[in-house]
């Protein structure tokens, strides 16, 4: 049983929802950032007895002076606004995202949240969120950081439990490393992610998620050197041969995020359904 709500700090409280999310995920955590005015990050749920339960916590921040003054997407997937439309409405807030995120998702978006625009909410002392743009799992994605108290919000770029899935389409490997880097490189004390518990030091954790898709990486490059080419289909065996079968089809996704990335270095070439080494 999921412990909620939770008061992380005394400017952070969480709220996890059950969402159809990826196993072995079965829950989004919401985020209440603010001792006073409230920004509510990530409305996950789609079903109605966990919307029943956010709208419950969220009306209940008044009781200890907290008023939530927006509702904030950290980007489209379905495991992070399916409830966005009902909670909006029932709480009548306006809903802030980026503009990529805005044209995927259903509701409208009041105000588009920008790389550096400072979100700044009155409480005892100023408290101040900076939006960080942070593309390569999904392209609207964004991450809010309190530099102040070294904390950082970060959706799907991370997560404590299960997978973050780089898949073609929404995904981009480049980007995603690239984003990770500069995460790495905040020195924040710690990550709030969308899924599982916070994340102390998270420098370190960034770090090895990169090394991860790097090991990734070469392991692709040598299913395809032993080969010396081969379709999807027939690589993934080998690139994948340390992941349970179960998991090939998430795999398939993220090693074709891979290849793309290779095909751009130019490591890689493409002859119809094939991919070949390119030196
Ligand atoms: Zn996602």
């Amino acid at each position: 049983m999921t412990v909620r709500p939770r008061e992380l700090s005394h400017t952070v409280a969480s709220f996890a929802t059950r969402t159809p999310t990826l196993p072995p995920a079965t829950h989004t955590n919401s985020y209440a950032l603010g001792s006073r005015q409230v920004l509510l990050v990530e409305p996950a749920t789609p079903y109605e007895d966990e919307q029943r339960a956010w709208i419950e916590w969220a009306r209940g921040l008044a009781s200890s002076g907290r008023t939530p003054v927006a509702i904030v997407l950290t980007h489209h997937h379905v495991d992070h606004v399916g409830g966005v439309d009902v909670l909006s409405r029932e709480l009548g807030l306006p809903v802030w995202a980026h503009a990529e995120t805005a044209t995927r998702v259903d509701v409208p978006v009041a105000r588009r949240l920008h790389d550096g625009d400072v979100l700044d909410l009155a409480g005892p002392a100023p408290e101040r969120w900076r939006v960080l743009h942070t593309p390569g799992h999904a392209p609207g994605h964004v991450c809010l950081h309190d530099e102040d108290e070294g904390v950082v919000v970060v959706g799907d770029m991370v997560a404590s439990v299960g997978t973050i899935l780089i898949a073609p389409g929404d995904g981009d490997m480049t980007v995603y490393l690239a984003q990770l880097d500069r995460l790495a490189g905040l020195g924040a004390r710690v990550a709030l992610p969308a899924h599982g518990e916070p994340i102390d030091e998270p420098a370190a954790l960034f770090r090895h998620y990169i090394a991860h898709r790097l090991m990734r990486e070469a392991k692709v490059l040598a299913a395809l050197a032993k080969a010396g080419g081969g379709s999807a289909d027939e690589l993934l065996p080998d690139a994948y041969d340390d992941v349970p079968k179960v998991m090939w089809p998430f795999a398939m996704l993220s090693m074709l995020a891979h290849l793309e990335k290779l095909e751009r270095d130019g490591r890689v070439r493409t002859q119809g359904p094939r991919y070949i080494p390119a030196s």
